[in-house]
């Protein structure tokens, strides 16, 4: 018996292990660019996530690990971490040659502010590439650091 549980166990493990990796390692290098991380209902109702550009702190909804999007959560506001770093504290646009998935343009079109929608539709297009979260993290380096 013991065999066996011990090999469900660690499948369990085997299959969690990729994206709460990701979002670790996402975390880490926030936290290294003096991004506060906190796991609370962001201050903004009905967020999932959420970077307060004057106090870097960043909120994720609890809700997110429980809907799998916990890590692309992450990865959007890591974008937006990207954008403050890039204006020195003042966020701005990184200027990338990418373009958001169709599906993804009513959640940034919702903006009405046209500096927010060219910030999310930035943040929307690196979420929806296939190799988000390796941009985002190159995205940290290099307007962090
Ligand atoms: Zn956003």
């Amino acid at each position: 018996m013991i065999p066996t549980l011990l090999l469900t166990s660690f499948l369990l493990t085997a299959q969690l292990a990729d994206p709460d990796k990701k979002f670790i390692e996402l975390k880490n290098k926030l936290e290294k660019f003096g991004f506060q991380i906190i796991i609370k209902l962001p201050p903004k109702r009905g967020a999932y996530g959420l970077l307060q550009e004057a106090s870097k702190k960043i909120w994720i909804n609890p809700v997110v690990f429980e809907l799998n999007i916990g890590t692309q959560t992450l990865t959007h506001e890591a974008v937006h971490a990207a954008q403050v770093c890039a204006g020195k504290g003042k966020i701005k646009t990184l200027g990338l040659n990418i373009q958001p998935i169709n599906y993804a343009r009513p959640f940034f079109m919702r903006y009405t502010d046209i500096h927010r929608q060219d910030l999310e539709r930035e943040a929307y297009a690196v979420q929806t590439q296939p190799n988000s979260f390796e941009l985002a993290m190159s995205l940290l380096e290099q307007h962090c650091k």
